[in-house]
């Protein structure tokens, strides 16, 4: 049969991707429909098509799945923000425990490894401690909201279901700011304008808020007037920092900061650890399924006290700090230099002295003090969405350390790398995925690996 856009069918969705589309099929043919769900029948609309697959746009639920529940926020299915809104809460931690099986059993070929049930949220609203909004204007206006699926369209709101509910305060301040000024608002497609992004971020236990505005520039008009209306309209603000971004690319920010006005950090807590966080450096999005994934990632390491353990891709040093207690010595390595000055400066506020952090990348500083003699008894990976670089996981390999704890947020990669180590020694034991990003396709998970011989 041919395939054409814009022709119309009624298909069966029999499974999903792992971003939470619904997966059916034309005779013999794939068909991704956004917002349909596995064990649904649906009339779709053919609105792409590849020499591979077809995009299919729902018109019509046929039958519903049990699962389908009615999405909270105003612009579910417009806002590339949450994919999986339609789903109840329970059959999305089904669905993530789901991506991981699948992923480990077919890009790892791992067989025998448990993967338990993931991990959820007793309140799975409000929990990010971290917004990016893009900034851009439709007509005259300007808006502030987040990108459309797919796209850099912006999509405008004024309430965001899962982030931290100051955040929404800060952007409607800072869109009357940009209108009672004038103040011009970044154009992707020609490099002109000024405001690019808001960031904000917020400590959860001590409710101290950052504000970070992006420019294309290097000040910002009328800027007294925007700390003082947030000032006065959101509390708690602790800092507001310019952020110069001048490049004409997809990064977010640029490298230089300027204080507006307060600190050039916030302070929070994981556990009984300070934290001080800058505005360049990583930090947990969601503080509440941190503490549970650091405390599963300090049960699977099984310290007793005498052991060196390396932290690599330490961000400001939260798990080393979480794991210094029970260790002899601790090792962080970090590319990012402001987030390495930030894990001495976290170290050295909760007291801890047998930690160590160096800039740089781990597969690269990794060999280098492993042939200065530095050996690890227990390692701990957490690197972004592309997982290990090979050389790093060889010098793993040589190191021979008992015990290599990896957390991964990215299930398909966090695979390929196990299937590495599981031909290299190493035995993937234990997988707990934790749901870090409710509602999104998004799933974070820690493995715990044995060194097969003892
Ligand atoms: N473990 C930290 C941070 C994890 S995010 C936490 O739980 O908060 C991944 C971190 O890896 C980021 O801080 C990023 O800057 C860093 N990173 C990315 N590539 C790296 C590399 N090649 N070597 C070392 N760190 C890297």
């Amino acid at each position: 049969m041919e395939i054409r856009k814009n022709d119309t069918f009624t298909i069966d969705i029999t499974g999903m991707t792992h971003e939470g589309q619904g997966v059916g099929r034309i005779e013999n043919f794939t068909v991704f429909v956004d917002g349909a769900v596995e064990g649904e029948t649906a009339d779709i609309r053919i609105i792409k098509i590849t020499k591979s697959y077809a995009a299919g746009k729902l018109i019509r639920l046929v039958k519903t799945a049990p699962a389908r529940t009615r999405p909270f926020c105003g612009v579910y299915g417009r806002c590339g923000g949450c994919s999986l809104q339609h789903i109840d809460y329970e059959a999305q931690l089904k669905f993530k425990t789901g991506v991981v099986r699948e992923a480990v059993k077919r890009i790892g070929k791992l067989e025998d490894v448990v993967v338990h049930e993931t991990i959820g949220m007793s309140r799975a609203l409000n929990y990010r401690n971290k917004a990016q909004f893009p900034v851009g204007f439709s007509g005259d206006a300007p808006v502030i909201g987040f990108y459309a699926s797919r796209s850099h369209s912006i999509i405008n709101s004024d309430i965001c279901g899962i982030q931290d509910e100051k955040s929404d305060r800060i952007r409607e301040v800072v869109r009357k700011f940009l209108i009672d000024n004038s103040v011009s608002v970044y154009d992707e497609v020609t490099g002109k304008g000024l405001v690019r992004h808001v960031m904000t971020r917020t400590g959860f236990k001590t409710g101290e808020v950052m504000v970070v505005v992006v420019i294309n520039g290097s000040s910002l008009p009328s800027g007294q007037q925007l700390v003082d209306s947030l000032c006065r309209e959101v509390p708690d603000i602790r800092s507001i920092i310019l952020n110069i971004n001048t490049k004409n690319t997809n990064v977010v920010l640029g490298e230089r900061n300027k204080v507006l006005y307060g600190n050039d950090t916030i302070t929070d807590y994981i556990g009984k650890f300070k934290f001080e966080i800058s505005p360049l450096s990583f930090f947990q999005v969601n503080p509440v399924q941190t503490e549970v994934l650091y405390g599963k990632a300090l049960e699977y390491a099984q310290l007793s006290g005498s052991e060196t353990v390396f932290d690599l891709y330490c961000g400001i040093g939260t798990i080393a700090l979480f794991l210094s207690e029970k260790s002899k010595k601790v090792y962080g390595v970090e590319v990012v230099e402001d987030a390495v000055r930030d894990a001495k400066r976290n170290a050295r506020i909760n007291n801890v002295e047998n930690a160590e952090f160096i800039a740089g990348e781990a597969e690269v500083v990794v060999p280098g003090i492993y042939r200065q003699g530095v050996r690890a008894d227990v390692v701990v990976v957490d690197p972004p969405r592309k997982g290990c670089d090979e050389r790093l996981l060889e010098t793993l390999v040589k190191m021979d350390p008992s015990r290599i704890l990896y957390v991964s947020c990215n299930p398909s990669t966090l695979a390929r790398d196990l299937n590495y180590l599981a031909a290299n020694g190493y035995r993937a034991v234990e997988i707990q995925p934790v749901d870090m990003f409710p509602h999104t396709g998004h799933v974070e998970t820690v493995v715990r690996l044995d060194r097969k011989h003892s």
